[in-house]
């Protein structure tokens, strides 16, 4: 077979000749395309700014997806700002967003979960290789040889890299898009996608119940996730921040104490005493302190992604048989259970709705721990 890079690909102005040149290296079917309006870096330091882009034309497995709201993941910025460049490397244009909520414009012959009109989902990834024990057991974001995350993934089908949810369209395979429930608010819903299935997964994996005391660390947008889901499942949950002034949001948000992470003495009167922490700080921050906090083979995940290692006391570990854990967002069928339970219960996501036009005001302010308790981006304002 014969394989040519598309015309509509050679045609996207601003692509740097990096990724020309990647784009040309990979095999690349001939396919039918059309444009898409998104926001996207050109660098590292750029900012974002208004991008044109090229969608492929739904195959009979697809569903193209008007996009309505994109929520703003903490792993956006570190992307954009190529902060994991030791792990994954930032090809610029970048356009980030994978808390995608939108309805289905078209859906191809073969598809057999959705129809025109139906409000549908799209979190990290929109491929995997299908093939391997991850991906057969419905561990698909731990695939074995071939992962496409939605952005900044290697897109397959045109080549080049994959375009997020920054833009007002998405084509995606259905068996990686998400049935949405007309019940819940769509904007609120869109964090769930990733904040809420990362921190959904590790708490239902270490089997959170009542009778356990569980910590959260962070109230953020995965933090604040967190902490709703580790109370619905029946858990006393402790919210652990370094922003005096969120306290009375996290007693709002369920937490039964909230601790300011910074009062060593505070931090004291935990020792010992937490069955599982789930750590969801995007920044630098002292884990041994935390290790401290669990008893007797009690569990520490980390979810977030700083930029830089930490430092692990080993006897920290040993003394209590505690373990140090991590846990990368969560299979499409899980996804799909965390947003039916969430739909059951009415939980979604605390928002602030901004406009596209406002991102990078919005990532200055989440530099700071600032937002109440995730941005969303009202996809409207592109058009
Ligand atoms: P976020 O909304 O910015 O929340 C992060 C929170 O961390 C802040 O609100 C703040 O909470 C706390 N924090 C920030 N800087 C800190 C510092 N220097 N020391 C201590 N605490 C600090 O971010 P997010 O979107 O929830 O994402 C959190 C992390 O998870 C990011 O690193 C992200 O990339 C990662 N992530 C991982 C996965 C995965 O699959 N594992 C998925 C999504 C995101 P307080 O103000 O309460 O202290
Ligand atoms: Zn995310
Ligand atoms: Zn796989």
């Amino acid at each position: 077979m014969i394989f040519t890079v598309p015309q509509a690909i050679l045609r996207i102005e601003s692509m740097e000749e990096k990724t020309m040149t990647d784009t040309a290296q990979q095999p690349v079917r001939e396919t039918k395309t059309f444009a898409a309006k998104a926001f996207a870096a050109q660098s590292a330091t750029s900012g974002l700014a208004p991008f044109s882009l090229q969608r492929r034309a739904p195959r009979p497995q697809d569903v193209q997806i008007e996009i309505l709201y994109c929520g703003v993941c903490h792993s956006d910025l570190h992307q954009v700002h190529n902060e994991w460049q030791s792990v994954m490397p930032t090809v610029y244009p970048c356009v980030p967003g994978h808390e995608i909520v939108g309805r289905v414009v078209k859906a191809g012959s073969a598809v057999k979960k959705f129809k025109e009109g139906d409000i549908a989902a799209v979190g990290c990834m929109v491929d995997s290789c299908r093939k391997c024990a991850s991906c057969l057991a419905g561990e698909e974001q731990y695939c074995e040889n071939h992962l496409t995350l939605t952005y900044n993934g290697q897109d397959t089908i045109l080549g080049g890299v994959t375009y997020g949810g920054y833009s007002d369209s998405i084509v995606v395979d259905e068996a990686y898009v998400l049935r949405v429930s007309n019940g819940l608010d769509p904007a609120g819903a869109a964090p769930l996608l990733c904040a809420g299935i990362t921190t959904y997964s590790p708490l239902r994996h270490w089997n959170v119940r009542p009778g356990q005391k569980v910590g959260i660390v962070g109230l953020g947008g995965l933090g604040h996730m967190g902490l709703k889901f580790a109370k619905a499942f029946g858990a006393r949950v402790v919210l652990f921040t370094t922003s005096p002034n969120k306290t009375a949001d996290a007693v709002r948000l369920g937490a039964d104490d909230v601790v300011i992470s910074k009062n060593k003495s505070e931090m004291d009167k935990h020792a010992g005493t937490f069955d599982f922490i789930l750590d969801a700080v995007s920044a630098e921050h002292d884990l041994n302190a935390y290790l401290e906090l669990l008893k007797l083979d009690g569990t520490m995940t980390l979810v977030g992604a700083p930029e830089k290692p930490a430092p692990v006391s080993a006897f920290k570990l040993i003394m209590r048989r505690r373990r140090l854990a991590g846990s990368g967002i969560g299979g499409i069928r899980e996804t799909q259970e965390m947003l039916d339970f969430c739909a059951e219960r009415g939980i979604t996501s605390d928002i602030e709705l901004i406009k596209m036009q406002q991102i990078n005001e919005a990532y200055e302010r989440l530099l700071k721990g600032d937002v109440k308790y995730r941005f969303v981006i009202d996809i409207a304002s592109l058009k």
